[in-house]
């Protein structure tokens, strides 16, 4: 039954297909922009400086200094460089410790932004911005650091290793899977989820056997598009608000700490939002949602256990209480003892119950 609801889509305009960074002049043409600030991790250095050698006389080169969780001091540098180069948009290269970099310049000096997402994070479309200073994690959320434009080329996404392929894919499935139970979802974002699963449900596996497959890589490029945009528009729970405290917290990284978990927070729902995991199921082509989420995980060789990403016993009750502080909505009660019991099994790396 189609009861009431809200939608607010999201104005980001979207260019997608393989080869598609060759539009990018034409898409800062179409921002009127004319100094052009690129950004990437150091690893990806070398993708920024081709992206300055099509960018010609518009670009104001590469700052290669991003990292995880935009910490203060890195967008103080970043912010140095930007108005020393008289830069007026960014394009942002590389997969959300870049974006988030780029979110935090834009809202700092309202520069515009090109996102081009070369992992399946989602942040590109979310209006959303996590930031850290001395140690602790703010998020604000406006449409000042919603990225104007976003590109996505399947060609960048296949140089993306194996395992962060098939974690940074299961990061994605989490927005869909909480999009669906989410207190303010809508019948075009469950629409968006459900296909946003199934289609990177079918090219993780696949990109697994064959990392240069194309048509895989295409497939789980768009899911990701879907999972972000859900992740843009609906709120996330119990499954979002672990991983931030463990992330957070334990210091632990953040791709395969939502895969390790995302099965055990579905699990923990399922019966309070039975429709939600009966589509997730249908999606993924299961049975059962959490049991399917866990063997997804298996078949894409990623790790299953908190205690495999470093993660120490003694951290297990440290992470229930801070589980349980300020919870986000959740479609079942956020209980003490239940939480950490499912945290448990998490760092064990048992089968979801
Ligand atoms: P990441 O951006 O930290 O990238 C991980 C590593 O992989 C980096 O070294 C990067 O350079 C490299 N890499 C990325 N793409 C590559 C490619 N195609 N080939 C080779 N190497 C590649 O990882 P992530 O998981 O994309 O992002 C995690 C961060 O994004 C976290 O800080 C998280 O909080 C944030 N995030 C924010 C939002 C939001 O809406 N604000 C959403 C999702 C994630």
């Amino acid at each position: 039954m189609v009861g009431s609801f809200v939608y607010g889509g999201l104005p980001t305009r979207v260019v997608f297909g393989s080869g598609t960074l060759a539009r990018l002049p034409d898409e800062v043409a179409r921002l009127e922009a004319r100094r052009v600030l690129v950004l990437t991790t150091p690893h990806q250095a070398v993708e920024g400086e081709r992206v300055v050698r099509l960018l010609g006389d518009l670009a104001a080169g590469v700052y290669c200094g991003a990292v995880m969780h935009t910490p203060a001091e890195v967008t103080r540098d970043a912010m140095e460089t930007l108005q020393g180069a008289g830069a007026d948009c960014v394009v942002s290269l590389g997969g959300g410790s870049t974006i988030g970099l780029g979110k935090a310049l834009a809202l700092r000096t309202g520069v515009n932004q090109i996102a081009v997402p070369t992992t399946y994070a989602g942040s590109e479309m979310t209006p959303i911005l996590g930031e850290t200073k001395d140690g602790l994690k703010t998020t604000v959320r406006t449409l000042d650091v919603l990225p104007e434009t976003v590109i996505y080329d399947v060609d960048l996404t296949l140089s993306l290793p194996v395992g962060l392929t098939g974690t940074s894919g299961i990061n994605a499935i989490a927005h869909a899977v909480e999009a669906l139970y989410a207190q303010d979802r809508n019948p075009i974002v469950s629409l968006m989820a459900e296909e946003g699963i199934r289609a990177l449900a079918a090219a993780l596996p696949r990109i697994v056997e064959r990392p240069s497959d194309a048509e895989a890589r295409a497939e789980a490029l768009y899911g990701a598009w879907l999972c972000g945009s859900c992740l843009g528009t609906v709120g996330m729970a119990l499954h979002h608000k672990l991983c931030h405290t463990l992330g957070g917290s334990f210091d632990l990284p953040h791709a395969e700490t939502h895969t390790v978990v995302l099965p055990h927070a579905a699990a923990y729902n399922s019966a309070a939002a039975p429709e939600a995991l009966a589509r997730v199921a249908t999606a993924l082509g299961v049975a059962d949602a959490p049991q399917g989420l866990f063997d997804l995980a298996g078949s894409v060789g990623a790790k299953r256990a908190l205690k495999d990403l470093g993660m120490a016993e003694a951290g297990i009750e440290q992470a229930a209480d801070l589980a349980v502080k300020n919870p986000y909505w959740n479609p079942r009660p956020v209980d003490r003892a239940a939480i950490r019991d499912l945290i448990a099994r998490a760092w064990a790396g048992d089968r979801p119950v």
